[in-house]
């Protein structure tokens, strides 16, 4: 039995269903919404483990749900958009969204991305502060040292700070936005070019040519994977 409690806040009925149909079919306990103003009352009062937001809301904006939502929780927050909406998605996805499906989207991925969240959600509870661990990945932040199969890599200051951000941030999708700006402040001159150049030369020393520990999403950002 699963015991994750998952809002769905989608005001297209047929969606609304198809999702709520197939988190019955795979044990998830869910509440529903079909308005903002009613998505951030139930995230309160019932304290949902995930929520599925729509962005596309007839009352406000789903980046707006997001945005109070994250005043006083980090409740991890799938989107859902039409492809029409990719500036809404990156703006959701700065205001703390974790991840996105894009419609029309297909049952499996549905599950897949819960199963991503669900492997952080599980990998909190036993995170240790001083050390990050992520299959042949271990991070010494003590030492500031990386290592693979406890293989020490030999990384630059930038891709360093890089690799933390993502593995702080495992299973999130990180917009370029935010990386550029958490990495090389807010004022920065640097580009998505020269991001792409730091993370081929990192993804090279992780011998993840196939993008099995960092995925690219393209034209939006990053993410580390929980493997
Ligand atoms: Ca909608």
């Amino acid at each position: 039995m699963n015991e994750y409690l998952v809002l769905v806040v989608e005001d297209d009925k047929p969606i609304r269903n198809l999702i709520t149909t197939t988190l019955k079919m795979n044990d998830y306990r869910y509440i529903t919404a079909s308005r903002g103003h009613e998505a951030i009352m139930l995230s309160a009062s019932h304290k949902p483990d995930m929520i599925v937001l729509d962005l596309g809301l007839p009352d406000i904006d789903g980046v707006e749900v997001i945005g109070q939502i994250r005043t006083w929780s980090e409740v991890p927050i799938i989107i859902v958009s039409a492809r029409s909406e990719d500036q809404d998605k990156i703006s959701a996805l700065d205001k703390g969204a974790d991840d996105y499906l894009t419609k029309p989207f297909s049952v499996d991925e549905l599950l897949a991305r819960l199963r991503v969240i669900q492997r952080r959600l599980g990998k909190t509870e036993n995170a240790s502060v001083t050390e990050f661990v992520n299959e042949r990945l271990r991070i010494d932040y003590v030492s500031g040292c990386v290592y693979l199969d406890e293989k020490e890599l030999h990384l630059t200051p930038i891709e360093y700070k890089l690799i933390c951000l993502l593995a702080k941030n495992v299973g999130k999708v990180l917009t370029h936005k935010y990386i550029i700006q958490t990495i090389w402040g807010s004022n920065a001159e640097n580009s998505e070019a020269s991001l792409r150049v730091f993370m081929a030369t990192l993804r090279k020393k992780l011998g993840d040519s196939e993008q099995q520990l960092i995925q690219t999403h393209i034209g939006i950002g990053y993410r580390m994977m929980k493997l």
